[in-house]
Formats: structure tokens, sequence, C-alpha cells
């Protein structure tokens, strides 16, 4: 199972699967240049709404491309025929994988509330299995607030961190930040219980300001002890 990344932060994200078959993560960024030459998978899951995640998914679904997401997130963007809706904690098979989603928490902090940013409708993270290894992914959350078996890939959020805040961060990006995505403390402690079957860890989504990409990857193979990742901003995956 090999994990790719296309983008990854606030301003676009994209990422794709491949085992014995292919399915992109996330359509936050132009559909060519997660082809870039090459053929599109035909399934993509959406964790949420949001324009870093979903939005180019209408050129996507032009293409013909079908999206599994949560009917919120189906709702959410105007529908269609495009989507198949699935519920958490019910597997489903997409060619040779099996897929399952579970609810994340992605908050809409109060100032953008009173503000009148709509709360996310119905966010989810996903299990992708090919019945030898197992993918987590995870972006967009405070918390996950489980704990799963056989977890060998992980392709999780690790957005800021307490000690590199930058003393720039406007205050309300920072509530921001800290009401709707992953600091590398939570992200610790979540890897923490599932070090056993572990096998790579990529972390997506860092913060520009908030994140040192190796400090945060060096912290998290000490508690994992397996090869870590950061994704890059235009893509690409540095391991550490
Ligand atoms: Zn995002
Ligand atoms: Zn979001």
């Amino acid at each position: 199972m090999k994990t790719d990344c296309f983008a990854s932060s606030s301003s676009g994200n994209a990422y794709k699967v491949s085992s014995n078959t292919e399915i992109l993560l996330e359509l936050g960024i132009p559909v060519n240049k997660i082809m870039k030459g090459g053929s599109l998978p035909p399934f993509a899951l959406l964790t949420h709404e949001h324009n870093d995640h979903a939005g180019f998914w209408k050129e996507y679904a032009g293409l013909g491309g079908k999206i599994i997401t949560s009917k919120g997130t189906a709702d959410a963007l105007g529908g269609g025929d495009c989507f198949m809706t699935i519920e958490s904690f019910k597997a489903i098979q997409v060619g040779g994988l099996e897929i399952m989603a579970f609810p994340v928490v992605h908050g809409v902090p109060e100032h953008l509330a009173e503000q009148g940013e709509r709360a996310v409708a119905d966010p989810f993270g996903f299990l992708i299995s090919d019945g030898e290894k197992t993918l987590l992914f995870a972006t967009d959350t405070v918390n996950i607030f489980y704990t799963f078996q056989g977890i060998t890939n992980f392709l999780i959020e690790c957005n800021w961190d307490e000690e590199t805040i930058s003393p720039s961060t406007h205050e309300t990006h920072l509530a921001w930040a800290m009401d709707s995505h992953m600091s590398l403390k939570t992200c610790k402690e979540f890897l923490k219980r599932h070090t056993k079957s572990a096998e790579e860890v990529i972390l997506c989504h860092l913060s520009a300001k908030n994140a040192r990409p190796e400090k945060m990857a060096k912290e998290v193979k000490a508690i994992v002890g397996v090869p870590v990742g950061v994704c890059g901003k235009s893509g690409g995956i540095k391991f550490y």
C-alpha cells in the first residue's frame, strides 16, 4: 500500500492510495495537477466540504469520477449523481479495497460562527484496507476518539505545535486551529495507542507558521519507532 501526496495544507489537499486499487483522498487542487499525465482514479473520498479539500469536486465529477463521502458533506456541496454517500462504521467495497468511515470533530470557532461561517456538516475520517494493510486517513479534526485494531499505515493531520506558535499568528487564527485542527500533542497521544500495529506514519495538513516538519517527525518517530514522513505543501512526502 503506497500513499502519494499532491498537495497538503489549508490551501489545498489531494492524496492517492495505491494498492490493488487506486483511490483519491480529497479534491482540493485542480484535477490536472493530480493526474500529471497519468490516469485518473475513478473514486475519491472526501472528508468534508471545505474548499481546501473539496474545491475541485465538480471538475472531477465532470470527468466521470465518483465521490464517496457522508450525506452531510454531499448535501453541503449541493449533491448530485456523482456522490456515493456512506454511513460511519458501515464498510463498503471499492474494487479491492474495503472502506470504512468514522466521525471526526472539526468545529467552527465562535468568532467565525458569529460572522456566519456554517458548521461543518458531517466530517469523516476513513479506514482503507486491502486485506493485508490498513491505512487510517484523518485530517481537519481536533482529535480522534477511537482506538482501532490493526492499523498499519497512517496519513494523519499534525497541524500545529504549542512549542512552535509563531508570534505573528493572529489570535483568532490560533483559536481556529485549536478548535478544529490536530496538534502534535494530540497526534502523538493518538499514535501512542496504535504503536503495536504501526508500520508507517505520514503527517499531513501542517500549518505554515505553527509547525516545524522535522521537529514533528522526530517526536512522532520517537513514539512509533517506524518511518515517519511529512507531506509538503505543494506535494511530495519527506521521510525522516
Ligand atoms: Zn483543511
Ligand atoms: Zn476543514
